[in-house]
């Protein structure tokens, strides 16, 4: 189907603004997080709050999570249960779509015009296990080349001391040299 058969089709069914459309077809499958900001906020009895808004990037598929943040950074945390637009029931919107979107266990006072609904952030998304070839080389070096419990200078491993998931970073401080043993010693007393 062409952009102009899209756009038509789309007008005629649906009352869809072309630009509206277009930003659809542009934006689709771009892979940006989703982003809405609130524009009003309603109560449907017996399903929840529902805010309104047009979606400025992403998808928002029901059943996702999503991070709502207000003013001054306060930060609510919901489910999508819903997304509806000109009185039809879908299960995602998209980049252009102006939508409402049900959001589980949120009252309606808590939310309001003007917040943001987005895709939670990742959590340590720039942070990575990867240890720079520098850094070994002063482990290295200032371990001698060997375990720093038994001496072994076979298998060794380059260890977090205070372990990568728990927040350790990959410095030359926090990182010693192990051998796969005491590594694994070291691991099983954790
Ligand atoms: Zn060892």
């Amino acid at each position: 189907m062409g952009i102009l058969d899209f756009l038509f089709g789309q007008k005629k069914s649906t009352n869809l603004d072309p630009k509206d459309a277009l930003k659809r077809e542009h934006n689709k499958g771009n892979g940006k997080s989703f982003l809405m900001t609130i524009e009003d906020v309603f109560t449907i009895t017996g399903r929840g709050t529902v805010a309104t808004g047009r979606i400025e990037t992403g998808v928002a598929n029901t059943g996702d999570s999503v991070d709502i943040i207000g003013t001054g950074g306060k930060k609510l945390t919901s489910t999508i249960t819903g997304v509806e637009m000109f009185r039809k029931i879908l299960n995602r919107g998209e980049a252009g779509d102006n939508v409402g979107i049900l959001l589980s266990g949120i009252e309606k006072g808590e939310i309001k015009s003007g917040m943001v609904i987005c895709t939670p952030k990742k959590i340590n998304k720039d942070r990575s296990r990867h240890i720079s070839q520098s850094v070994k080389n002063q482990v290295w070096n200032r371990d001698n080349g060997k375990c720093i419990q038994c001496e072994s200078n076979s298998d060794l491993e380059f260890d977090h001391i205070i372990p990568w998931s728990k927040g350790g970073a990959n410095t030359y401080r926090n990182i010693q040299l192990l051998c796969q043993k005491c590594n694994r010693e070291k691991y099983d007393k954790l």
